[in-house]
């Protein structure tokens, strides 16, 4: 796409607002960040009150908060959802994404099914007009299982809660529009891009149909009356 054609589909919009859920290791991280490097989504930085992994940077990744301050701020009413996941809070800020929608960017975000649902439940009709929501599938418990170990940044016994959770979390595929069954991150973004690209031709979110020069004709052309 030329950057001219980016600006003029960004007039021409409202972003997408998209939710991507699983779980544990499934991929949707990975994803997540090809859409912020490879395509043209800002991606959504949450907060949360668990440490860093290794190679983690604040402001990049999410912004790491302590207890007092998650609180602090939930009840400032910065959040659009908030959860505890995995025994730690997570939340999306409201200044991460309703700007960029209003801007015509299309905003991706990590999220888990509790933050998901609540999200759906807005009353607000210009974010429940922007949602799109995935949910990406390992292809096995136990892929699942080396995924995790393979990346080696929990210990056993939160490997044991998020194996556990996951299980619980599968059981709401069904609640997004669209699911994916991981296999290379390659091949998963791909798909993903699939959805983002139909996604971006929904007539319900566009101010204009893209494309179109001038407004839509309301009279026929004069020599024809
Ligand atoms: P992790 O600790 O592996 O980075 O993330 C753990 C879980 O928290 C994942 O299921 C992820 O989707 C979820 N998560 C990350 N950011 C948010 C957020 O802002 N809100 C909610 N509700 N869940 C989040």
């Amino acid at each position: 796409m030329t950057e001219s054609a980016k600006t003029i589909a960004r007039t021409e919009r409202i972003g997408l607002l998209c939710m991507v859920s699983g779980p544990t290791a499934s991929g949707k991280t990975t994803v997540c960040r090809k859409a912020r490097d490879h395509d043209d989504c800002v991606y959504s930085i949450s907060c949360t009150t668990r440490a860093p992994r290794e190679g983690e940077v604040d402001g990049v990744d999410y912004h790491f908060l302590d207890k007092d301050d998650f609180i602090q701020r939930t009840a400032q009413g910065d959040f659009l959802e908030w959860a505890t996941v995995h025994g730690n809070y997570y939340g999306t800020l409201k200044s991460e994404v309703v700007a960029h929608l209003e801007a015509g960017r299309d905003v991706v975000m990590d999220i888990d099914i509790q933050g998901a649902q609540l999200i759906r439940a807005t009353e607000d009709p210009f974010i429940r007009n922007a949602l799109v929501d995935v949910f990406i599938l390992p292809p096995s418990m136990d892929e699942i299982k080396n995924r995790l170990f393979g990346r080696g940044t929990e210990t056993d016994d939160q490997m044991r809660l998020r194996l556990y959770n996951a299980l619980d979390e599968m059981k709401h595929w069904r609640e997004y529009r669209y699911a994916i069954v991981s296999d290379t991150p390659e091949a998963d973004f791909d798909r993903f891009r699939t959805i983002l690209n139909g996604e971006r031709m929904r007539a319900c979110r566009m101010r204009t149909p893209a494309g179109l020069v001038g407004n839509i004709p309301t009279d026929l052309p004069q020599e024809l009356i």
